[in-house]
């Protein structure tokens, strides 16, 4: 058996691990840039409402309409640029990278990154460049940067504003000059918009290569699973052919729908998220040698000081709270945790322990 899967499964999937989930029962869970909040009574109870009218013995409507033309007025997307649908972002990215595949080609990003742009490469049998960011402040290497697009000829760039793991949105002028010096699509990964203070949205139009990518997952919604890419329908027109049919299913689309009528209550947990963010930005800054950066996102990434990372995440797992490890993933993200900011007594807690490990080792 043993060789026969290693004659039949491609050598680069045998040399992948799968994306691993930590389990995180009994936790508090500040580990996978959720937002923490549920929803009140009230709100469950109509919901629920509505999910009884639903019928699942028939597919979910294809092109899930009146949920797109929600998420446009949600979402700004400009009048005539086209809409795509995907079960979570990460779907998307699939598809985006299935369209464009062929031996030879390869998805371009910088690291440290989103993780699933290389897999996704992987899988759909291209090549992957990371171009490292800049170690001081996590900004685009342009230098660096405008040289791989040279001389990789990249068939996709994906660039995640703001970007994951580091929290900072790159220079807009630097994004630009991406835009102009890529042979092909380049994507704009908005996952952490709700929490950001720029877009390029209303760009989209302005570079016939622009695509932006947007998800409900972070403002509320991770268990839905739906993303959505804005862009001319010229490129959407053909990647949507390669869209599982019927890929948002029923209950996503009655939710979603749901949720974005009562969005007030959504938009009042990230104003919360983005105020709860700052006062944790400023206590991890006040703790000796641990260095917070600056995030335009749900998360903070934190550095820790010299080989303290690891011994901090397992204190804090120890006392019930599980944030990410970077430290060792890559080689920027030396001494670092990913910390999403929870509800305040969360974050109270994780600053606690935080404090008593930093006080006393
Ligand atoms: N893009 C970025 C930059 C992310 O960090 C994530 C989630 N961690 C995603 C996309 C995927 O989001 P989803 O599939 O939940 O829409």
């Amino acid at each position: 058996m043993e060789g026969r899967v290693a004659d039949w499964i491609r050598p680069e999937i045998r040399a992948l691990s799968a994306y691993h989930v930590q389990d995180a029962s009994g936790l508090i869970k500040l580990d996978a840039m959720e937002n923490p909040y549920t929803w009140p009574e009230d709100l469950r109870r109509e919901w629920l409402e509505r999910l009884h009218s639903l019928d699942v013995n028939r597919y979910p409507d294809p092109q899930a309409r009146k949920l797109a033309q929600e998420l446009r007025s949600a979402m700004q997307v400009p009048r005539d640029m086209a809409l795509l649908l995907g079960n979570g972002s990460d779907e998307i990215i699939q598809m985006l990278a299935l369209a464009v595949s062929a031996p030879g080609r390869s998805i371009l990003s910088v690291e440290p990154g989103f993780v699933m742009y290389r897999m996704i490469a992987t899988w759909c049998g291209m090549d992957y460049v990371g171009v490292p960011l800049r170690e001081d402040d996590f900004s685009l290497d342009m230098p660096a940067l405008l040289q791989a697009i040279r001389e990789h000829q990249p068939a996709l760039v994906f660039l995640a504003f703001p970007n994951n793991p580091t929290g900072n949105l790159f220079a807009e002028a630097d994004m630009l000059a991406v835009l102009e010096a890529a042979p092909c699509l380049v994507v704009v990964d908005e996952a952490y918009a709700p929490f950001a203070e720029s877009s390029f949205m209303s760009r989209l139009g302005q570079h016939d290569n622009l695509l932006v990518m947007r998800t409900v997952s972070k403002l509320g919604l991770a268990g839905l699973r739906l993303g959505l890419l804005a862009g001319p329908s010229a490129w959407l027109e053909e990647i949507d052919k390669v869209r599982m049919p019927y890929n948002i299913n029923v209950l996503t689309q009655a939710t979603a729908r749901f949720a974005l009528k009562h969005h007030q209550a959504l938009d009042e947990q990230t104003a919360a998220i983005r105020r709860d963010r700052q006062v944790l930005f400023e206590a991890l800054q006040a703790m000796d040698g641990m260095v917070p950066y600056p995030s335009q996102a749900n998360f903070i990434l934190v550095r820790t000081p010299a080989g303290k990372a690891v011994p901090l995440f397992e204190a804090l797992l120890k006392d019930g709270v599980l944030v990410k490890k970077l430290h060792g993933s890559h080689p920027l993200l030396e001494d670092c945790l990913r910390i999403t900011v929870g509800r305040p007594e969360e974050n109270a807690r994780l600053l606690e322990i935080t404090r008593r490990f930093v006080d006393h080792g």
